[in-house]
């Protein structure tokens, strides 16, 4: 069953969203060379406690801290420590999340720390950026979950290929509905897998969150003995984009977006919702 939320809900949500972004910038603006992945979580956690919401990741499974912290060939689900400094020409994916009122909001980006990243890096993380948004694009009256999955793998199998021969489009793991609860029916695979048919109709008050993971080259990770830390089977580095939206009578709002995603959903056609809280 697909939980699907009134447009005061969304609202509740769209205040969730804003305390990630505002998480999402703070943290990218600590990323720098000498600083630890604890720093960063001490950062997020800071921004929860002002803005008077909670951290949905500390506890989820027994998950140790505030955020996720996935550096170079980590994919996702890295737990901070002071253990691990960031150095010029590391690539870290930042994933956060918020309760507010009960209700939650989760997303990621990709950050380069310091300078001296390879061009491929920079297509990389701007592909998984962009192929999120052809994701979100698609996330319209009358299509289907399906329609989704097949922009994203769309998009990433249209770009030419970076030096290391390949994308991998991870399969382990992928997007999933958001709401009273952090993970909800329904699973979004960042492919087209024929045997799992189109899914459920997409409807005003579908919230999902919308996170493609792509490597430079396997689709297969491993997680680590820490039972958490997920890295690719070859080594190769990976990005991780995500945003939590709401399809709304009026369109898709990027809920974890500061402008509701208006800007960039404006480049591909699309007109975000307006913004209940602007
Ligand atoms: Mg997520």
């Amino acid at each position: 069953m697909v939980e699907i939320k009134s447009p005061e809900q969304i609202a509740k949500m769209r205040a969730a969203g804003l305390v990630v972004a505002e998480i999402h910038r703070r943290c990218a603006e600590a990323a720098v060379p000498g600083a630890s992945t604890k720093d960063l979580d001490d950062v997020a956690a800071t921004v929860l406690a002002e803005r008077d919401a909670k951290p949905n990741f500390l506890g989820y499974g027994g998950f140790p801290a505030t955020i996720c912290t996935s550096v170079n060939d980590v994919v996702v689900h890295g737990i901070p420590g002071r253990e691990t400094v960031l150095k010029a020409g590391d690539l870290i994916s930042i994933d956060a999340g918020a309760i507010v009122d009960g209700w939650h909001a989760d997303a990621a980006l990709t950050v380069f720390v310091g300078d001296g990243h390879p061009e491929q890096l920079h297509e990389l993380s701007r592909v998984t950026e962009e192929s999120l948004w052809a994701g979100i694009a698609a996330m319209r009256k009358g299509n289907r979950l399906v329609d989704i999955s097949k922009a994203i793998e769309g998009y990433i199998r249209r770009q030419p290929l970076p030096a290391s021969g390949k994308y991998g489009i991870i399969e382990s793991y992928g997007g999933h509905g958001i709401g009273t609860e952090m993970h909800m029916d329904p699973h979004l695979l960042n492919y087209v897998d024929r045997r799992r048919g189109r899914g459920p109709r997409l409807i005003p008050g579908f919230c999902l969150a919308i996170e493609p993971m792509v490597s430079l080259g396997t689709a297969k990770t491993h997680v680590l003995a820490d039972e958490w830390t997920v890295k690719t089977n070859d080594g190769t580095w990976a990005s991780h984009w995500e945003h939590s939206v709401a399809l709304t009578e009026e369109g898709p709002l990027v809920l974890t977006a500061q402008d509701g995603g208006r800007a960039k959903l404006a480049e591909l056609g699309v007109t975000a919702a307006p913004d209940p809280l602007a």
